[in-house]
């Protein structure tokens, strides 16, 4: 048997599988939807590219990265039955915690662990190999897979049963947009009183006020009108839509991230699902009136 398939080579699955070929070769098996992605996969990287997907059963160890738990339900039907007992599912799709727990249980019974494994850091860590990774599921599964996982992952944490992996990957996201929308909201009021918004950016990335989305996605990907970091908007509005039932169903009286939810449903709907997730700054810009360059 070959040791590990992967299925799904979008932005972050294609650098992901990259970097496991690097190790096992052409012991890993590569599956897309759009074939040609998967026979580029295997002459770039060594993979070996399968065209039936029933193929990467072969595997010990099989990694999913889709763009939601749906396309991931619908992939599960097509290879369940010729799934091995033993065969470990690691998905690295930003997937609902309710329908991965759904999914782990049925395919518990054909004998297969269903192990989320969401991770962040966009397609530069995929890259790199420096992305962090929260499994959720069974102990001795996620201790089994560990090992292929820092392949692509720096920061490996076993984050609870299956499904918090993709709990806390959902939160992760929303505060991730809800930081970026608060530091664009400050700079366009900025900007329309006159000061300069790099000059403020200099300022809040030396002082209290700084985030991630300060100190790199702004100047990286907005003042340079480049948005181009690599994450679909409407798959960030996926991800602030799974949390939004999560506060909903536990922390219903929760404000800030609910208009924050808000916001990003306004921003699909004037630029678009398939934009980057960085131009809700520009939705954010058509409200002030005015451009942050
Ligand atoms: P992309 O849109 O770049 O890639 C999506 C992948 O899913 C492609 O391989 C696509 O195949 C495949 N796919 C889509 N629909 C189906 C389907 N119905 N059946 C089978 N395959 C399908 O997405 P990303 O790689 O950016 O994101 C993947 C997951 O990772 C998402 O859940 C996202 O939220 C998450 N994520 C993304 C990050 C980022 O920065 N981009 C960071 C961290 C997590 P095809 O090539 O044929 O279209």
């Amino acid at each position: 048997p070959k040791e590990v398939a992967f299925i799904g080579l979008g932005a972050m699955g294609y650098p992901m599988a990259g970097n496991l070929a690097k190790t096992v070769g052409k012991s890993l098996l590569v599956w897309n939807r759009s074939h040609e992605k998967a026979t580029k996969h295997a002459s770039e990287h060594g993979s070996t590219s399968v065209q039936n997907i029933e193929e990467t059963c072969q595997a010990k160890v099989i990694f999913t990265c889709l763009p939601s738990s749906r396309e991931f339900e619908e992939l599960i039907f097509q290879i369940q039955d010729g799934l091995v007992p033993g065969t470990i599912i690691v998905d690295c799709t930003s997937g609902e915690p309710v329908a991965t727990q759904r999914i782990a249980k049925a395919l518990l019974e054909r004998g297969t662990q269903l192990l989320d494994c969401p991770v962040s850091g966009g397609p530069g860590g995929a890259k790199a190999a420096t992305l962090t990774a929260m499994l959720g599921g069974d102990p001795q599964a996620v201790l089994q897979v560990t090992p292929t996982v820092a392949l692509f992952a720096k920061k490996i944490i076993h984050v609870g049963p299956v499904g918090s992996g993709h709990a806390i990957k959902a939160v992760n996201n929303i505060l991730n947009v809800t930081h970026l929308m608060l530091a664009s909201e400050g700079l366009l009021a900025l900007k329309k009183m006159g000061v300069d918004p790099a000059k403020a950016l200099e300022t809040i990335n030396n002082a209290s006020g700084r985030s991630l989305q300060t100190e790199q996605r702004i100047p990286n990907c907005v003042l340079t009108r480049s948005f181009d970091y690599g994450f679909k908007l409407g798959l960030m509005n996926k991800d602030v839509g799974i949390a939004g039932r999560l506060l909903e169903e536990y922390f219903p009286e929760a404000v800030l991230l609910k208009a924050a939810q808000q916001l990003m449903l306004q921003a699909v709907e004037t630029q678009g699902s398939d934009v980057d997730y960085t131009e809700v700054v520009k939705a954010l810009e058509a409200k002030a009136g005015t451009q942050l360059v």
